[in-house]
């Protein structure tokens, strides 16, 4: 069960939610992680001595992705604390809801493409070179089903998370001669904090259920079986895909 022993991966977004849950499989596998959150909230603290409990070396940061000497720092934050890093999982997103869209604002949009797709890109230009050496790396980011099937109220989100796979498939081609794999996930609805407020309201819970065949919300820990495999080398042929993890939401 230790097929990534030794690996250093970071995850961003690894606080809490979907990303905290694919720390807890790699750390399983044997990854080394560093776990990031936007803040240094007492949850991010509790995840670094969870993580910690399954015997691997963990490191923490904490940053805002849309800057970028942020990300320069959770970069070589990460390569100081534990090497260079052969699993990136761009997990972390900006989600700006406008109920009607015109009142979405440029400001809006730019600060949702920063923190959701150019952070994936440089983070991308600062990791491959090492992996490249290596001849093994994998570059996870996690989309959404909104990135194929159109919600109103969340446009600059929605168009994020294309414009983030159609990266994947832009880098999936440059560096497959290298042994780097890319892909990505698009979850439907999961049980985490960003859905709180929405499944605990009754009506909106069912409108929501309503739209998904498997009628229920996935748990993080479903979509993080998903991330670890693809991470490990049982994927060793799997590059540029795309995988919805929705109950069938985007059917
Ligand atoms: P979450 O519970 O809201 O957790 C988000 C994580 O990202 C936290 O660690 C948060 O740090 C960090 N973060 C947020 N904005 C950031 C920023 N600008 N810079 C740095 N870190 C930031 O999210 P989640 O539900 O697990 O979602 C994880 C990923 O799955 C996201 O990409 C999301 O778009 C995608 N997704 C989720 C769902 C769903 O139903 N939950 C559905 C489709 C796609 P703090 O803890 O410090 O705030």
């Amino acid at each position: 069960m230790n097929s990534l022993k030794d690996k250093v991966a970071l995850i961003t977004g690894s606080s809490r939610g979907i990303g905290k849950a694919i720390a807890i499989e790699l750390a399983k596998q044997g990854a080394n992680i560093m776990i990031h959150g936007f803040n240094e909230s007492s949850t991010f603290l509790e995840t670094v001595d969870e993580i910690k409990s399954y015997g691997v070396k963990v490191g923490y940061i904490s940053g805002d992705l849309s800057k970028k000497k942020c990300m320069e720092k959770i970069y070589t934050e990460t390569v100081n604390q534990l090497g260079d890093i052969d699993i990136f999982v761009a997990n972390a997103s900006m989600q700006i809801e406008a109920p009607n869209w015109l009142d979405s604002t440029q400001d809006e949009f730019i600060d949702q493409m920063l923190a959701n797709v150019w952070s994936t890109i440089y983070f991308s230009k600062m990791i491959i070179p090492k992996m490249k050496e290596k001849k093994w790396g994998r570059i996870l980011t996690i989309g959404s089903v909104q990135q194929e099937k159109p919600h109103y109220e969340m446009i600059p989100y929605a168009v994020s998370k294309s414009a983030q796979m159609n990266f994947v498939k832009n880098l999936a081609k440059i560096v497959a001669k290298d042994n780097i794999l890319v892909n990505n996930i698009a979850p439907g609805l999961i049980d985490t904090d960003r859905n709180k407020e929405r499944m605990a309201n009754k009506m909106s819970l069912n409108e929501l259920l309503s739209g998904i065949p498997l009628g229920r919300a996935a748990m993080p820990e479903e979509v993080a079986k998903l991330a670890a495999f693809l991470c490990s080398d049982n994927a060793s042929y799997i590059t540029g895909s795309n995988f919805f993890i929705d109950g069938g939401a985007s059917l």
